[in-house]
């Protein structure tokens, strides 16, 4: 335990370990917009905390303290940015044109009127749904205030009950299944396989228990990765896999995690209809956590184009009963991203960034168990 401790780096995705500038209070789990707790109702909530914390940590999964009040306009729930920002305490943001920015020492927020992308200290993250107006309120809707934005500004509520270090790692396809193919005739489940080990040696480096649902070129169903998972009891699930397009254009990398319950993913239209949620939507604020750390530690060190934090549906994210995400590398079908996938000193970048955003993962949780 004390060699772990040692071995993380002290992160968070709003870092708070860094001192805050004169005359500012540093921004705590604890305090709410509005004003400064006293030293009585912290110890009032922390105690409610771990109360409601251990009632409902395992069946329901963590339980988040209240957001910010909600509007309902036209039948749907809203949380206005003017709200949003005096809740966790940024400074008061005016929008300029068509954007909007929310900004304090620790973390930086974009934000882009009828657009489901936000900027997060720079890494692209993509909401269910586009930011709005009404009248003079920018909007966002309330299941992306909970579950996209809630848990990058507040992390440790999200994930202070959740286990850490027991970490699979699955290597997308195998056998029978090749997955995408290069230009050059690069196959996706041999760059998958090279990858993930790559990522477990980094891992294994910060004593972690790490295990893979396949270390060699075997066929394996979705379910038996879940089954697999399930009996390591894993604390964490990293799908690595890596992308093809008819378009030789398209490129980049992009971590997925699941979309929330009756909520589009990034590639379907928001007006369709999706799904209700899963028990595996349990796990949305540290899913949110786990995705947008390995994205922005994954694009830090391969300096590849970055497109961002997706929500989907895959199986091993559905079918989670752990934090699940699935990281594309890179498109095998863009001849460039092929030649760099193919290329030794890159792959090991992507590896290291990737083991660098889930140890930050893994920091947070301890983080949080520590506070709370
Ligand atoms: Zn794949």
């Amino acid at each position: 335990m004390s060699m772990q401790l040692l071995n993380l780096r002290a992160e968070s995705l709003t870092h708070p370990e860094k001192p805050p500038p004169e005359g500012r209070p540093r921004r705590s789990p604890m305090r709410r917009g509005g004003g400064r707790t006293s030293g009585f109702n912290r110890l009032v909530m922390l105690s409610l905390w771990l109360v409601l914390g251990a009632m409902t940590a395992t069946a329901q999964g963590p339980s988040v303290p209240p957001l910010p009040r909600t509007m309902q306009i036209d039948g749907n729930t809203y949380v206005s940015l003017r709200h949003l920002a005096r809740f966790y305490g940024f400074p008061r943001a005016r929008p300029v044109g068509n954007q909007l920015l929310l900004e304090d020492a620790y973390i930086r927020i974009e934000f882009e009127l009828n657009s489901r992308r936000i900027w997060v200290n720079g890494i692209a993250v993509w909401m269910h749904h586009p930011v709005t107006q009404h009248r003079r309120h920018w909007l966002v809707a309330e299941v992306d205030a909970r579950t996209v934005l809630d848990p990058m500004l507040r992390p440790g509520p999200h994930v202070a009950s959740l286990g850490y270090q027991r970490i699979v790692l699955d290597p997308g396809h195998g056998g029978s299944d090749p997955g995408g193919r290069g230009v050059q005739g690069s196959l996706e489940k041999e760059l998958a396989l090279d990858l993930s080990h790559r990522v477990a040696d980094y891992l294994r480096m910060a004593n972690n228990e790490v295990f893979l649902t396949r270390t060699d070129d075997q066929t394996l169903s979705l379910s038996n990765r879940m089954e697999l998972a399930r009996s390591w009891q894993a604390d964490l699930f990293v799908s690595l896999h890596f992308n093809t397009a008819a378009n030789p254009a398209a490129r980049g990398s992009e971590t997925f995690l699941l979309a929330a319950g009756g909520q589009p993913g990034t590639q379907s239209s928001t007006a369709d209809s999706f799904p209700p949620a899963t028990p595996a939507n349990r796990f949305d604020g540290a899913n949110q956590c786990l995705a947008y750390l390995v994205q922005q530690h994954l694009i830090t060190h391969t300096q590849n184009q970055d497109r961002g934090v997706r929500r989907s549906r895959f199986f091993v994210l559905r079918e989670a009963t752990f934090p699940s995400i699935l990281v594309e590398g890179g498109f095998l079908t863009n001849p460039e991203e092929e030649a760099k996938v193919l290329d030794h000193e890159y792959m090991e970048r992507m590896a290291y960034g990737i083991a660098q955003g889930i140890l930050a993962y893994q920091s947070l949780v301890l983080r949080a168990q520590l506070e709370h």
